[in-house]
């Protein structure tokens, strides 16, 4: 890259105003948006850019078969002059999870103290999508004339069962013209290593969710030898399901598992005939949903039950969603630019590190999937999810500016 191309990205950085950022911030945290009840608050963004002249549409997410879920997404584009160059990606969602009980504060407050801004969700992750709007409207209102194009989308329903807003753009078609995705997750927080930011996350385990039914047989509680009880044999189950050998991965770490629910049975004087065993599984590239069932079979019938058991996965509207694992090359030019970005706008390099969950950057990277190299770059804070959570303001702001920067040096 040029010099003069360096110091039209670093304009478009330095164009972002920190008060404006925030204030954007805060008002997004000031309406309630848990998932499946982000309408007011996906209508304030739209209104956003709209009222910049910027061009959103509303694009319908829906769900009938088992959420019954109607909401939409909200996209805008800067197009480009090269149909060739490169086009990026800006994600983030605008839901939250429900709105904890524990707060000992409105929840939604927005209020800002010792440069820490409170809300449910201000750091996951209306504090990262703040960061794309102002970068989005930052390089729409400059004068560079980019050749590839963006496109800002700020989805519903990432903290839902499905993450449907980002999987509906994949399914439409939204993203096939996409070269890469940038996330504003919260990152170094959720990471799997101790990082601080500036960082780049440049990969995440995948998962999956066990769902086990356990069947026995029926008989007079006061004779168990007659029947087959399916609630002791689930907890062999959840033990046999939590010693399964797991893979590892040099970047991302282990795979893992965590039993998470027994249920079945009555307080009724009989053997209890069913039962249930869900259980998350994260994985590391190479363990495919072939590989996890097969895993679980095995350790199951080594247990020799009388009960039949069925294993599967959670219910789920489409096959396709699902979360997998991805890693993105260190030396693809996205990481390059966004470290470049991240030099110019903070002074230092940032840290490299990888998620340890999952999330809608999962849809994006999966090779399965929309299968593009992804990069995760978020303000931090704490309590995520939680009574109490806040964001670093002037990590907002800096992220803004390196996503601003980053995004211009990828398109221009
Ligand atoms: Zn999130």
């Amino acid at each position: 890259m040029t010099d003069s191309a360096s110091e039209t990205a670093q304009a478009v950085a330095d164009a972002i105003d920190s008060e404006e950022t925030i204030d954007l911030l805060q008002e997004m945290v000031q309406i309630p948006s848990p998932y499946f009840e982000e309408h007011d608050c996906a209508e304030f963004v739209y209104e956003w850019l709209d009222e910049r002249g910027l061009d959103p549409e509303y694009h319908h997410v829906s769900e009938p078969d088992i959420t019954e879920y109607e909401g939409d997404n909200v996209i805008a584009r800067i197009e480009g002059t090269d149909p060739d160059a490169p086009t990026v990606l800006l994600n983030g969602h605008i839901d939250t999870v429900k709105l904890v009980e524990a707060w000992e504060e409105d929840p939604c407050s927005g209020r800002i103290e010792d440069g820490k801004l409170y809300g449910q969700g201000a750091c996951d992750m209306k504090g990262g999508v703040a960061g794309i709007m102002a970068a989005f409207a930052a390089l729409a209102e400059s004068d560079v004339e980019p050749r590839g194009d963006v496109l800002l989308t700020a989805v519903v329903d990432e903290e839902g069962p499905y993450g449907l807003g980002s999987d509906r753009l994949i399914r439409d078609g939204l993203l096939d013209e996409v070269d890469v995705a940038v996330v504003t997750e919260p990152g170094p927080i959720l990471s799997q290593s101790e990082v601080e930011n500036p960082a780049l996350i440049l990969g995440a385990r995948g998962r999956f969710l066990y769902d086990v039914t356990v069947t026995g047989l029926a008989a007079h509680g006061s004779q168990p030898e007659k029947g087959t009880n399916a609630v002791v044999d689930a907890g062999r189950v959840a033990e046999a399901l939590d010693e399964l050998p797991v893979d590892s991965h040099p970047l991302l770490g282990d795979g893992s598992v965590c039993p998470l629910l027994i249920e079945g049975g009555s307080q009724t004087l009989s053997v209890p005939e069913s039962a249930r065993v869900m259980a998350d599984r994260h994985v590391v590239p190479g363990e495919d949903e072939a590989t996890v069932r097969e895993q679980a079979e095995t350790a199951i019938a080594d247990l020799d039950l009388d009960s039949d058991v069925e294993i599967d996965f959670r219910e789920s509207p489409d096959p396709g969603i699902k979360y997998g694992p991805y890693v993105t090359d260190r030396d693809h030019p996205l990481v390059g630019a966004f470290e470049d970005a991240t030099r110019s706008v903070a002074g230092v390099d940032p840290a490299v590190a990888y998620f340890s969950s999952v999330g809608d950057f999962n849809y994006f990277g999966d090779p399965d999937r929309a299968d593009l190299p992804t990069l995760i770059v978020g303000p931090d804070g704490e309590n995520i999810h939680s009574a109490g959570e806040f964001v670093y303001t002037d990590e907002v702001v800096e992220v803004a500016r390196i996503v601003a920067e980053g995004t211009t040096r990828l398109v221009c």
